[in-house]
Parts: structure tokens; sequence; C-alpha cells
């Protein structure tokens, strides 16, 4: 499998200030030490709690934010260092799908501006009403609604709709950031389909964050576990759910809801909320919530770990 993004000992941390002189008082440690690949034509999940850093990685991994150290490498080149020309480049190849379609739609732009403005801001002026048409046939609307304002759509004929200007300009990579979980249930699944079938159709690369598992059981080829911005666990996506090896991947597991009590008494309940990352535990970062926390993983950080060809944990019992 090609390497599509290769990321490289990434840091984020933003300064928390403090009083009119806007002293800097500590940090919020958002993302730490990330490594992670992400292959051409793959669908990558990463799920974790709220608060976990998913979003920030996403951001990072579209330059849509700076990242304090680390490398991001778009086939072998490192977006951090692209100047003003390159990273515009760079933008055509790699987008954004956000997770809310009444946010993310302009409400004074006609359908048809929102899926003309890519062209506009790339300065390409070639066949754009034939694009506009087939992208809409695409996502399955009917080209009667260009005319039309985002008032006029549900939430998920807007998200569609955010979805075609995200790929109209032909990319090679998304980011979808929650992308149904502002959606009724009954139309999540419509776009989850949608987004599985563009993958096929475009052979787009996704970054596709969720907290929901269910969904990224659906549509993920691997998964990534991210825990106060540490990835914890990365697998296919069979091994994951047949195989995971970490307490707070059990934990995920085991907090989706099923009928059967069998079993209850061996499930790992979370307690608490996540810790700050502006004052992380030392040490493991889920110690504080884990049962199998000894006196090492207090003091010390463990490595993510190679524990097959593709499947790597961040835990000492491994
Ligand atoms: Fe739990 Fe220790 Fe493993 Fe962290 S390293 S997940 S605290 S057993």
């Amino acid at each position: 499998m090609k390497k599509l993004f290769e990321i490289k000992e990434l840091n984020m941390r933003y300064p928390v200030t403090n009083g009119l002189m806007g002293n800097i008082t500590g940090y919020v440690y958002a993302l730490n030490n990330i490594n992670l690949d992400i292959y051409e034509n793959e669908i990558l999940g990463l799920v974790g709690e709220s608060g976990s850093g998913k979003s920030t990685l996403g951001n990072c991994i579209l330059k849509l934010i700076t990242p304090t150290s680390g490398k991001i490498l778009f086939e072998n080149e490192n977006i951090l260092e692209k100047n003003k020309k390159q990273l515009k480049n760079f933008r055509r190849n790699a987008q954004l799908v956000f997770q809310n379609p009444y946010m993310s739609l302009n409400p004074r732009m006609k359908i048809y501006d929102i899926l003309k403005e890519p062209f506009i801001v790339h300065g390409i002026h070639d066949n754009i009403d034939e694009k506009i048409k087939n992208i809409m046939f695409l996502i399955g609307m009917n080209i009667d609604v260009l005319n039309r304002y985002p008032h006029e759509f549900s939430g998920g004929q807007r998200q569609r709709i955010a979805i075609a200007r995200a790929i109209i300009l032909n990319p090679r990579f998304i980011v979808a950031d929650e992308p149904v979980s502002a959606l009724d249930v009954s139309i999540q699944a419509q776009i989850v389909n949608l987004l599985t079938d563009l993958k096929k159709h475009l052979n787009l690369t996704m970054l596709f964050i969720s907290h929901d598992l269910s969904i990224i059981k659906y549509i993920s080829d691997r998964i990534a576990v991210m825990y106060l911005g540490e990835i914890l666990e990365i697998a296919e996506k069979n091994d994951f759910f047949n195989n995971h090896k970490h307490p707070y991947s059990q934990a995920l597991l085991d907090a989706v809801p099923v009928i059967s009590e069998e079993n209850k008494s061996k499930k790992i309940i979370l307690e608490g909320d996540l810790p700050s990352p502006n004052n992380p535990p030392k040490g493991c970062k889920f110690h504080t919530r884990c049962p199998y926390c000894s006196e090492k993983c207090k003091k010390e950080l463990p490595e993510l770990k190679q524990i097959s060809e593709n499947h790597f944990v961040r835990c000492f019992l491994i």
C-alpha cells in the first residue's frame, strides 16, 4: 500500500495566557508525538472522546492550523514547509467536510454559487457548469435546486451539498470531521453510504473522524484510537473489532449499548471525565481511568509498539 500521508512526531501546544500582559501560564497539550501513516485509497477512522484531539489532528493535516513541531509529508513533501502558492495547490487536493451543515454553507449564497466558488478561488474557468451538473448527479440531487438557498434544504441535503463542494475539484484526500453527528439517525446512513460510494468512484482517501464506533465500523478500513492527544491503538478494522488490545479500546467498545446483560461484569466502564490537556497525567495518559494501572504506568510513558503487521498498541500490558 502506498502512503499518501506520513505524519511524524507531530505536536500541538496552545499557550494559556493570563492577565492584561498576556503572560503564558501554561500550555494545552492538544497533540503529543503523533506518528501516523495514511494509505492511498483507504478510509482511516479516527475515534475517541470529545477533547481527545481528533479535530486538531485533522486540522493540522490540512494545515488549517500550524502544529508546534513535527512533519506532515504529503507524497513525500512536508506541507509545513510549503509556500503560499504550493499550499494553495495542496488545498486543491485536500479538503474538509465540516460537522455542521447548518453552519458550513453561506446562507446568502445560492447552491450554484457555493459550488462555483472553489473554481474561482483556484482560477479554473473551463466547463464549470458541466462539472457542477456532474457533481449534483454524484451526490444524488437534482440540478433544479441550484438556484435555491441553503435554508431551503434539510440537514441531510445540506451535508450532501457541503460534500459536493469538498469534492468538486476532484481532491485526493478528505477529512470528514464528524460529518453525520449533527444529522438525524435516519439520514446518517445515507450520508455514510454516499461517502463510501464517492470514495470508490473518485479513488478518495479519507480521514473519517467520529466518536461513534458503529459508524466507524461501517465505513473504515483501519481504525486509530486517540486519547488526550495520543494515539493508543491502530489496527485494521476486523483486527480492531476482533482482537483489540488496549484497555481504552475495550472501554470504548464496552460503552456501546447492547440489549444482552451477558458478560456485563467483565466490561470496562469508564469513570470520570477525560483529564485536562492543560495538565495531563504523567506516565500513561490513560492511567487515571485504567483498571489495570500499575506503579510503572503512573511514571513511564508506554511506546506505540507494533504487535503485528498493521497493529500498533501503546500499553505496558502488551
Ligand atoms: Fe493501563 Fe498501564 Fe496499559 Fe496505560 S500502560 S493502558 S495504565 S495498563
